[in-house]
């Protein structure tokens, strides 16, 4: 099983692997209230997380979920009847974390307009434990995912031929990516126990907080305005250009601009004003462009997707969402050039990111011919009309990719892909706990090495311990 808390949306899912990089999915969300998202305590927010994982096992997996609590209500007090046919969830919880162990984790800051105090500091996973026990649900948390790691194994698991997917990235509510590095590339020290054998670990980047000093990335004042409005200014700034979240508000803030321009007549009825002397406004008093937050990205994707000479989807969408009434199509071509430079604006410095990932990870040069692989989930880059397209026509212009480069990285969607990889990891986990006394037996053989290893000052490479 797993639960994903996207930034937006929370869903629940069981995934049924059939072994041949094909799956079966069945899935709950539900959108996560404004209210929990500024809650006054973590265990208003996890216990409502707790009740959507009761609901969908109800739902789905009732007989399952029946026996387990009839054998729980006869269970004698001391009897073990929790190791029995427990779910094994993987959780992802997709904002920063200080990650400790497979199922243990410490929240860093809160992102993506979530602001919770008290669960700073705390471990998530037990939050959510503690709120899954009290509902007695048979469901053990089992390991802690991002979202960016969750894609990153999903398309992993998906993808065509042979190839190993390089990138795992998060195009929706916020943006982020995890990617494959060589150990031996590593410069930040790494705490605990890890398996070093294949010589390579994955890497959270949290890109979102690229440049939160502003060095390189632009800033209009519609990037100062959104900045200085948000919940935690001065941070995820790459993120606040990128993403789905803040895409919306960007186009809002920069469209709110010209609409109150006396000099320019967008969305504004010229012919009354000059009748009666008072600009008669045709937007709606209760429009969300004069809202925080009040214009959704989706409406973005609807104006790239109108290419009608009269773009009468796009104006019956300003009419319904914003309250924008009767748009010419002028004013709507207007919106349409603003969001679409927003849009365009996003796929560039998403490209960025990616393609400095590309080029660390020196595949282009190593592997000569094979495609250099990226999974990638979330709503903007799903829906937003050649959002992919403009990526890659971004990567033509980095040197160092080029044309050349551009045709072999493939960008893949690995739809529901954080879901579908939070259980892929949590199978894994259940899987090293089953085969625990090894693993422990390993873990000692490891540290005796260690110690031996670091008794001898100069140990070389190809000395064996045993
Ligand atoms: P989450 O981040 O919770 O996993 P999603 O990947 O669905 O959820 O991303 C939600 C974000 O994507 C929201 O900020 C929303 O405004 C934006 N979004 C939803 N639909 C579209 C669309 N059609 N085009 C562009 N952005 C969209
Ligand atoms: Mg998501």
């Amino acid at each position: 099983m797993s639960v994903d808390l996207g930034g937006t949306n929370f869903r629940v899912c069981s995934v049924h692997l059939n072994g041949d990089s094909t799956f079966n999915l069945t899935y709950n969300k539900v959108a996560i209230p404004r209210e929990l998202m500024l809650a006054k305590t973590s265990k208003e927010l996890f216990g409502f997380l707790a009740k959507q994982i009761e609901l969908f096992l109800k739902e789905h997996h009732e007989e399952h979920f029946e026996a387990h609590q009839r054998r729980r209500k006869s269970a004698k007090p001391g009897e073990d009847y929790e190791t029995e046919d427990i779910f094994q969830l993987g959780f992802t919880f997709s904002f920063p974390v200080q990650q400790l162990g497979i199922n243990k984790g410490n929240l860093i800051r809160w992102t993506k307009g979530f602001d919770i105090p008290d669960a700073i500091g705390k471990d998530v996973c037990a939050l959510l434990q503690q709120e899954i026990d009290l509902l007695h649900l048979p469901v053990k948390v089992a390991a802690l995912v991002n979202d960016t790691v969750g894609t990153l194994m999903a398309r992993s698991y998906a993808a065509p031929g042979k190839t190993s997917t390089l990138i795992g990235a998060i195009f929706g509510t916020g943006t982020n990516g995890a990617y494959v590095e060589k150990i031996t590339n590593l410069q930040k020290p790494v705490d605990g126990q890890y398996d070093k054998s294949t010589g390579e670990m994955v890497i959270n980047s949290e890109w979102g907080s690229f440049d939160n000093q502003l060095n390189v990335l632009p800033n209009t004042p519609y990037d100062k305005k959104l900045d200085e409005d948000s919940v935690n200014p001065g941070i995820q700034i790459f993120e606040k250009r990128v993403s789905g979240m803040f895409l919306g508000e960007i186009t809002r803030l920069a469209v709110l601009d010209l609409y109150e321009k006396p000099s320019l007549s967008l969305f504004k009825d010229v012919s009354s004003s000059t009748n009666n002397g008072k600009a008669a406004t045709r937007v709606g008093e209760g429009s969300g462009l004069f809202q925080q937050w009040g214009l959704d990205s989706s409406l973005m994707s609807i104006a790239a997707a109108d290419t009608t000479p009269e773009l009468s989807t796009l104006r019956k969408e300003l009419e319904s969402q914003l309250q924008i009434r009767s748009a010419t199509v002028e004013e709507a071509r207007a919106f349409k050039d603003i969001s679409y430079a927003v849009g365009r604006r996003s796929a560039r410095l998403s490209a960025v990111a990616l393609g400095s990932i590309v080029m660390q990870s020196g595949r282009l040069k190593e592997t000569k011919g094979e495609p250099v692989d990226i999974g990638a989930d979330g709503s903007l880059v799903e829906h937003y009309p050649s959002f992919r397209d403009m990526i890659y026509e971004a990567f033509n212009k980095i040197d160092g990719i080029g044309a050349e480069g551009t045709e072999r990285i493939r960008i893949g969607i690995a739809k529901d892909g954080s879901g579908v990889g939070a259980a892929l990891i949590a199978l894994v986990a259940a899987n090293m706990e089953k085969r625990g006394t090894l693993d422990e037996l390993a873990a000692l053989k490891n540290k005796a090495t260690q110690k031996l290893a670091g008794a001898i000052p100069s140990v070389g490479e190809s000395t064996t311990l045993v």
